[in-house]
């Protein structure tokens, strides 16, 4: 793949980069090792107001990152301002919160008495250089998700980010530069994914996250095993969306479009698969085939457009593979399922409710990165909870009841990293973000994800 920034809207290539060859990785690895070594040992204070700074650059550059970001990957530009805001609403979180996360933690007085120590504590010490392999769909935010607390911590970062988001990636090494970060502590790779191998293996590089597919999870992590480095893995999602009986539907069916839909449909937690109660099925239905039909579709550089054209060309041709497979099985199409008359430049795609979903089907396993809706009817809770566990992903889930027996079993019983009732999966700096099964394993965000790059170490004095 091309290192470019070709715009989805237009299919045109805004701009073309050379890929870093073998020199300019060394010298960016030897800088990154050669910058832990000293940035390690900087005072708390000091990487907070570094941060703190970031922080501030971001919100001042708000509108020309977001108008980049959508020429990127076409996001509504609406959109691409809040994940600049969300962004730097993170990096104060870390900035204020990491030292409490990271303070040293004594054991309990009866334990230390009885492994003999005089006295012990546990320091999160940083690992060293960390590898992050991320996705172009939000651009700023997974890399800050990570960014933030790694540098917190005292780590140093290499980003190798999706090829298809160069700009951005060299705006955020830059925009850590800037704000007075030393040199070498994060820095952006120019490489395509045949790259990452090598730079995993190099002795210098301590751990990796990847945020991206399956494959490329599976083999991050598989030369991580090998050299016996850590990883955290965000990878794709297929959310359930469970409305049963009880629930506001309304609510229920205005807020599935947006978690169907948000990000042009590309987000890993979005909603995909919607299970709904058979006694509410056909009202649901109807309204958020309606609420998906109003949908604007167009230039995600207008504020009136929702949704935008999908990232690539493959993107939207993989889309439609899953669409025609499933109507080929016999689903049915409420709305949708094609491309809109009348955008032949761009990557567009309507939005689209299936029903009639069966296991057979490649949508009922697969993840839909689009604006595409797989619908469901259960019998009961317990259909409903049967079909929303039948997917290889885990990352998050959605309920809408007003029962708390219901509550109380969706809570237990669903097979994900988090259970949101009557609203959509959302993330926070404050809480922690990760899947189970396909969609990975470690967590982002919260004391959680800033420990995972740490060296938990035991001080023990006779
Ligand atoms: P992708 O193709 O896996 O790419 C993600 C990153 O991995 C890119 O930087 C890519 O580089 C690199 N990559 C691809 N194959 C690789 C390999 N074999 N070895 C090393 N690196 C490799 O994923 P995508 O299409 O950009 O992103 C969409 C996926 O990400 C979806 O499945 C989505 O659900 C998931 N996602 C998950 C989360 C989460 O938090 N769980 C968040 C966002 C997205 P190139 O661009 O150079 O190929």
């Amino acid at each position: 793949m091309p290192i470019a920034t070709v715009n989805p809207a237009t299919g045109e290539t805004l701009k073309t980069f050379r890929e870093h060859g073998p020199e300019e990785i060394e010298s960016r690895v030897a800088a990154a090792a050669a910058a832990f070594e000293g940035y390690r040992a900087t005072p708390m204070e000091q990487r907070a107001r570094l941060l703190t700074q970031a922080a501030g650059l971001l919100d001042a550059d708000r509108e020309g990152v977001a108008r980049l970001m959508t020429a990127e990957m076409g996001k509504p530009v609406t959109a691409a301002r809040a994940e600049a805001a969300k962004c730097a609403k993170a990096m104060r979180w870390y900035a204020g919160r990491a030292a409490d996360l990271l303070a040293d933690e004594y054991p309990h007085e009866s334990d230390v008495k009885d492994s003999g120590a005089s006295g012990a504590v546990v320091r999160y010490r940083p690992l060293g250089v960390i590898l992050a392999v991320m996705p172009w769909n939000f651009p700023l935010w997974q890399v800050v998700r990570f960014a933030a607390p790694a540098l917190m911590a005292g780590n140093t970062g290499l980003l190798k980010h999706a090829s298809n988001v160069p700009q951005t990636a060299l705006y955020l090494e830059e925009l850590f530069r800037r704000a007075g970060f030393p040199e070498g502590c994060f820095q952006t790779l120019l490489v395509g994914s045949g790259a990452v191998e090598g730079v995993l293996r190099d002795d210098r590089v301590a751990a990796a996250t990847l945020t991206g597919s399956e494959p490329a999870g599976r083999s991050v992590a598989a030369i991580a095993g090998d050299e016996v480095k850590k990883t955290v893995l965000e990878l794709g999602g297929s959310d359930p969306f469970v409305v049963l009986p009880s629930a506001d539907l309304d609510k229920a069916a205005s807020t599935a479009v947006t978690a169907r839909v948000q990000n042009n449909g590309q987000s890993c937690i979005a909603a995909k698969r919607f299970i709904v109660h058979t006694d509410v099925y056909d009202a649901f239905a109807e309204r958020f085939t309606a609420g998906m039909r109003a949908l604007e579709v167009g230039d995600p550089l207008d504020d009136a457009t929702d949704v935008g054209p999908l990232a690539t060309e493959k993107g939207r041709a993989d889309l439609e593979e899953l669409v025609d497979d499933a109507l080929r099985g016999g689903a049915a199409a409420l709305c949708g399922a094609s491309r809109p008359a009348g955008r032949d430049a761009g990557w567009y795609y309507e939005p689209t409710v299936l029903s009639g979903i069966t296991p057979e089907m490649r949508i009922h396993r697969e993840e839909a990165f689009g604006p595409v809706a797989a619908l469901y009817r259960a019998a009961d809770l317990d259909e409903a909870l049967a079909v929303a566990n039948d997917s290889p992903f885990g990352l998050s889930s959605n309920v809408w009841t007003r029962d708390e027996d219901e509550i109380r079993r969706c809570a237990r019983d669903l097979e994900a990293g988090g259970v949101f009732f009557n609203g959509m999966t959302a993330s926070h700096p404050a809480f922690p973000f990760g899947g189970v099964k396909r969609s990975g394993y470690g967590r982002e965000l919260s004391g959680h994800g800033i420990r995972e790059f740490c060296n938990i170490t035991t001080v023990w004095y006779a």
